[in-house]
């Protein structure tokens, strides 16, 4: 045996391997205080603790045993895995729809490492009908690999090329465009090509995935297929994120790219439309609307793309006692824009009233959002409220806090000499990002899962 054998494992665990005669990739039935175990040494993390050795069970799941509880390690296999998907030809068929899906990374994109131990980019685009065939019932797929990063190294500089390389493709006829992407900030770049690509004829679908596909939760594949769908299928032409509905696999939601935010950092249920209630649900190959406000799929392949941002904006997320040399210190780094978060109906205390008015002055912009997420900005309810308006911040009813940040990038660029124009542009819904008013029972009613959606969708479904 060499040390690839053993992969990873340290003391006490090698000596134990040695002992039993086992190695990384024997099968083996594990007797042991808490049991018996059936499944496949994996690799260990050479970062991981050295106490245990890990064993991928048929279930698909990974257990670790501790060392001190191993009465007995018996072969009775040994099988390689080699965690590679494979790259199949997508097959064509003229009948079908043609879809393009640009990979720009995260876990959808992903496999564990088992060397390290990390969720690593490794899933090139073209493996994806090698893992979900399904998909060659529902269209012709074309990919291509924008990016491979995780999501929180998206910026400005990924929204451009994504947004001109979205406007090529709907140009050259394709039906439908998925985006596969990282779930942490999927909803800023969501929020930046829905300003960016305007008047879009097709539907454009951000997908991502909480788990990755070598998980047997994963929602990679039903995110994929229900994303695919409505791509390919879909009447909504808009910017949308499509993403599991309840925690369980009973549908997918289909959320408006400015109203949607990642809300729980491992459910598979993670995206809710905030302020305002889902556009529809996607399942096995149907399409219900929720809401009936949407712009229609068109024949034209007219699409009006503003790919531009100016980087010096920022979000400032404002928290009791803060300081005004805070501001200060954004306006003398050159920053032209400031969202704020503010508190209740859109609120910062007296002390920075001075650097905001500083701000003012030295033309930088500064918007209020608010905190709650849900509900208005309503400065004129409290004194405090008109003291801030007063100064020159500006309200943005309930654009949410990112959307707004994203938007201010890109009302810069569109008019860099022209604040009156950013103004006036931040001020205009122009992609749902702010509406006349919440439903009634949208709040945190019809996000999936609840019995109120439920009920909705036993009548819908009839
Ligand atoms: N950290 C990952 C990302 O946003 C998580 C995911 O893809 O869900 O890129």
């Amino acid at each position: 045996m060499n040390t690839d054998d053993y992969q990873g494992y340290r003391e006490p665990c090698l000596s134990l391997m040695r002992q039993f005669g086992v190695r990384v990739w024997s099968e083996v039935v594990a007797r042991t205080a808490e049991g018996t175990f059936e499944g496949l040494i994996l690799p260990r993390s050479e970062t991981a603790d050295t106490q245990h050795i890990v064993l991928k069970l048929s279930s698909g799941y990974n257990i670790g045993l501790r060392a001190d509880t191993i009465h007995e390690l018996v072969e009775t296999g040994w099988k390689e895995a080699h965690y590679r998907i494979p790259e199949k030809e997508f097959p064509v068929d003229p009948s079908r729809p043609n879809v393009k899906l640009f990979g720009t990374g995260g876990t959808i994109a992903s496999r564990l490492d088992y060397r390290t131990g990390a969720v690593i980019p490794a899933f090139s685009p073209g493996e994806l009908y090698g893992s979900v065939p399904e998909l060659a019932d529902i269209c012709n797929l074309e990919t291509e690999k924008l990016f491979g990063v995780f999501s929180e190294n998206m910026g400005p500089e990924q929204y451009i090329e994504l947004a001109e390389a979205i406007g090529e493709a709907i140009r050259a006829g394709y039906h439908g465009i998925v985006v596969g992407h990282g779930t942490d900030t999927m909803h800023h770049t969501a929020a930046a090509l829905s300003f960016m690509i305007q008047r879009p004829p097709v539907p454009i679908v951000m997908v991502g995935s909480q788990r990755s596909s070598d998980r047997p939760s994963s929602d990679a594949a039903q995110n994929l297929i229900n994303a695919t769908w409505t791509a390919a299928h879909g009447e909504i032409a808009e910017v949308l994120v499509c993403m599991f509905g309840p925690t369980s696999d009973r549908y997918n939601l289909l959320h408006r790219g400015t109203r949607v935010r990642k809300m729980h950092s491992s459910y598979r249920s993670t995206f809710r439309t905030l302020g305002d209630v889902p556009l529809a649900t996607v399942a096995r190959g149907r399409i219900t609307p929720i809401k009936h406000d949407y712009a229609r799929r068109r024949d034209d392949r007219e699409v009006d793309v503003r790919a531009v941002f100016d980087e010096r904006v920022t979000i400032l997320y404002y928290y009791p006692n803060m300081q005004p040399d805070l501001i200060d210190a954004l306006v003398d780094c050159g920053y032209r824009g400031i969202v704020i978060a503010g508190t209740g109906l859109g609120h910062v205390n007296r002390k920075v009233y001075p650097a905001l008015e500083r701000a003012r002055d030295a033309g930088v912009q500064c918007y209020m959002t608010l905190q709650t997420l849900w509900g208005y900005v309503q400065m004129y309810v409290y004194e405090t409220g008109r003291e801030i308006l007063e100064l020159g911040v500006v309200p943005l009813a309930n654009m949410l806090p990112e959307v707004a940040y994203v938007k201010l990038g890109w009302a810069l660029g569109m008019h860099p000499d022209d604040p009156d124009r950013v103004r006036a542009l931040m001020t205009t819904s122009i992609a749902g990002e702010m509406t006349e008013r919440e439903p009634h029972d949208g709040y945190l009613v019809f996000q999936g899962g609840v019995p109120e959606l439920d009920a909705l969708l036993r009548r819908l479904w009839k």
